[in-house]
Parts: structure tokens; C-alpha cells; sequence
């Protein structure tokens, strides 16, 4: 499965229906092809959430919150309970306590090395008054995840203001409930405990005397307690492998008990390899069962509304898929689609549906020789659902069980 995160548009003209695509039209023209609306018609995914309903667990069921598969993704192993945060390494400016400052950076000048910082609050925070295990991982940059083992809740608020000028928020509970008011508790403890770690660590006294933001202040939010997630493997009697350059799509496959395959140069990025995923991914058929290829910066030129930069990347995936168009597809399943749009007339998440094309042996082919979103809802499959994309995939590969005698 390929996973071209937010490739399709909104509007008569898009990048993806404008791009010189020759390798992907092949794939449109000896497959099946149809929209999909990833969650469910009107709702605009997440790329978390939509993974989740490609990969065939319901969102609404499974999904409870960013913080564990991002602390899943930044590879903190996770057990049932946790609760876990996404964190910001931030910068805050004033006197008193840390929620009496203001933040003033929310990534703290795009830090981009903390291992100094994370070692030294993992050395120095101690949350054991309160009988709470802590573990703290730097993510990519200024980000990181936290995960706080006991009986806590995630019925808490966000730490991280979401603005500059703003001061640090003191985190509450959301229920009236022990739990809750015992966990806010401990966070506050860990925010303005770690601030007196960061903020006077030799690694930061340095960045302020050159002029840079201190990174001085660990933004909360994305709360969210793991939930008990089925294994993948257990589930469909397959093996899952994710290659992907995004730690939150690493992440849910990670929560699921897939492996992630780390591929040298997959940045996540605009300037990722391409090539070297795409050969990771054949590579991983020989021992797996699903393979999931995500790329990811499709997105990122939707979110910055950048229309040629989106459309020259897409030309740029055609390329670098062509090896696909040789898999023996009497033994390989292939899909090709998104998890949901970002247009660059939007420049967020949107919920136009998705285009979707499947090539396999037996699947019945349709007139749409385009991989487009303003095409191929003239395919056979129509419009389906990402659950729906997932059981029509196990029925094809016949894994499918019988609904009835
Ligand atoms: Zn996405
Ligand atoms: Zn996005």
C-alpha cells in the first residue's frame, strides 16, 4: 500500500490532475479505481486517524489521542494505561513560577539537537512522591513525547498555549475525579520542575548568550491514554512493515505491532529519497505480508499552499515508483491512494475524498487510465470508506471470512 499522504485537491485544476504522471496512469489503467472518503464522508482525517481506517481498525473505536502514537512513534515502548503526551521543547521569558511566564518561541528557535536537554531531565525530574514513572524521548527538532506509568488519566488539559504572547497553561483536570485532579497535579510538578532544569542548564546559558531562544520550557498537549489495540499480525494472520520518513505513521504502526524499516535519507521531508524507500519497500515484501509505503511531503506543499512545488513533488514520486509497475501482480496486491486531501487553496486537511486505485490479478478493470481525483470516481469501486478499502483488499487476497453459512 502505497500512501501518498494528502495528494489530492480540491477544485477544477490540481497538482495532482495537472502533473505529467505517466507511471501512475499505467497503474490507474490495469487496475480498479474509485474515491474514498478515508473516515467517513464530511470528516476531515487526521493522518493518524486515517492510517488507522487504512490499515483497518476504526478510528472511532481505536484512536485516543496523538500523545501515544506519537511517544509510540519516537519509540517509547508503550503499555495499556499509559498515559501520553506530544511535547514541544518551547521558550518562556518572565519571572516566577513557569505558568507565570510567557512563551515567546513555541520551538524554541527550531531546535534542532536536545539530546543534552532530554538527558538532563530524565536525570534530574523525580516524580517519585507521587509514586509515577516517567520516560521522556526527544522526537525529531524541537519535538518529543512523554509518558507518564500508573493509574493516571488523560482526562487532563494541554500544558502548550498554542500561542506565542500567551503564558503557560496550568494543566486541570476535565472530570471531577481523583484520577484526574492527582494527574494534573504531576504534570504541573514535571512542567515547572523540568523548566528549573532546562532553564539553567549550561547547553541554554550558551544558546542565550549567542542570541538564541532557550529551550527552556516543555510544552504538553495531544494527551491520551493507550488504548488496547488488537495486533495486526493477530487480527489478519499477516505480517505488517511501515517504511516511512513520520514518526506519527511510524508510530500507529508501531501500536499495531508492525515493524518499521529505517531507510537511509527517508527524512519525511521534501528533500527525502525516494528511491530508497521505494527499493526498501520491494525489498520488505520478502518478509512481510503488508507492506505500508508512506511519503509524506505531498502534504507538506498542501499545507503551504504551494501549487507547482506540490505538483513537481508528484512528478517526482511517478518517477520513483516505476519499479512497482514490474511487481508479478499474480502474487502482489498493490494500492496506491492517499489519507486525505490537503489543498493548496485550503492549505490544511480536507475531507474531498481521495483517489484509490488497486492492481491485482483479479480485479475488474475499469475505463479510468488516470490516477486522479477528478477521475476516478468513475471507476468500479465508486466511492468507498477506508474500512471498506481494507475488507475489500482481505476479500481479494482471499482472507476474507464468510459473513453467514
Ligand atoms: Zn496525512
Ligand atoms: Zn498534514
Amino acid at each position: 500500500m502505497v500512501v501518498i499522504d494528502g495528494v489530492s485537491d480540491r477544485g477544477l485544476v490540481t497538482p495532482l490532475d495537472s502533473a505529467e504522471k505517466p507511471n501512475l496512469n499505467k497503474l490507474a489503467k490495469m487496475g480498479i479505481n474509485g474515491i474514498m472518503d478515508t473516515i467517513k464522508p464530511g470528516v476531515r482525517p487526521g493522518s493518524d486517524t486515517a492510517h488507522l481506517a487504512l490499515l483497518g481498525y476504526d478510528p472511532f473505536k481505536y484512536y485516543t489521542g496523538r500523545g501515544p502514537i506519537e511517544a509510540a512513534g519516537v519509540g517509547i515502548e508503550l503499555r495499556e494505561g499509559d498515559v501520553a503526551f506530544r511535547v514541544n521543547f518551547g521558550t518562556v521569558e518572565g519571572e516566577g513560577s513557569v505558568f507565570d511566564k510567557v512563551v515567546v518561541d513555541r520551538r524554541a528557535g527550531r531546535i534542532s539537537d536536545t539530546d543534552e536537554l532530554v538527558k538532563a531531565v530524565n536525570e534530574e525530574v523525580d516524580l517519585s512522591k507521587f509514586g509515577v514513572e516517567f520516560i521522556f524521548k526527544r522526537g525529531s527538532g524541537h519535538r518529543g513525547a512523554l509518558v507518564l506509568r500508573d493509574d493516571l488519566s488523560d482526562k487532563v488539559s494541554d500544558v502548550d498555549p498554542k500561542k506565542v504572547g500567551k503564558k503557560v497553561k496550568r494543566c486541570i483536570p476535565l472530570v471531577d475525579d481523583e484520577k484526574a485532579k492527582r494527574t494534573a497535579e504531576v504534570v504541573n510538578y514535571f512542567v515547572q520542575s523540568s523548566h528549573e532544569v532546562l532553564d539553567n542548564h549550561p547547553l541554554n546559558l550558551e544558546r542565550a548568550e549567542r542570541g538564541l531562544p532557550k529551550a527552556n520550557v516543555l510544552l504538553l498537549r495531544g494527551v491520551g491514554k493507550v488504548p488496547h489495540l488488537p495486533k495486526f499480525e493477530e487480527r489478519f494472520g499477516m505480517r505488517l512493515a511501515v517504511i516511512s520518513g513520520t514518526a506519527l505513521i511510524k508510530g500507529v504502526v508501531r501500536l499495531l505491532g508492525g515493524d518499521v524499516i529505517d531507510v537511509e535519507g527517508a527524512t519525511g521531508g521534501k528533500n527525502t529519497n525516494l528511491d530508497a524507500k521505494v527499493q526498501a519497500a520491494l525489498k520488505a515484501l520478502e518478509d512481510y505480508d503488508f507492506v505500508l509505503l508512506h511519503i509524506k511531503a505531498t502534504d507538506e506543499y498542501g499545507h503551504d499552499g504551494d501549487f507547482e512545488g506540490k505538483k513537481a513533488f508528484i512528478e517526482k514520486v511517478d518517477r520513483a515508483i516505476e519499479p512497482l509497475l514490474s511487481l508479478d501482480f499474480s502474487e502482489v496486491c498493490l494500492v496506491v491512494t492517499a489519507d486525505h486531501s490537503t489543498p493548496v487553496n485550503v492549505r490544511d486537511h480536507t475531507a474531498d475524498p481521495v483517489p484509490v486505485t488497486i492492481v491485482y490479478k483479479d480485479v475488474r478493470p475499469d475505463d479510468v487510465d488516470t490516477f486522479s481525483e477528478l477521475k476516478a470516481y468513475k471507476g468500479g469501486l465508486h466511492r468507498i470508506t477506508g474500512n471498506n478499502l481494507f475488507n475489500i483488499l482481505l476479500d481479494l487476497i482471499n482472507k476474507a471470512e464468510k459473513f453467514g453459512a
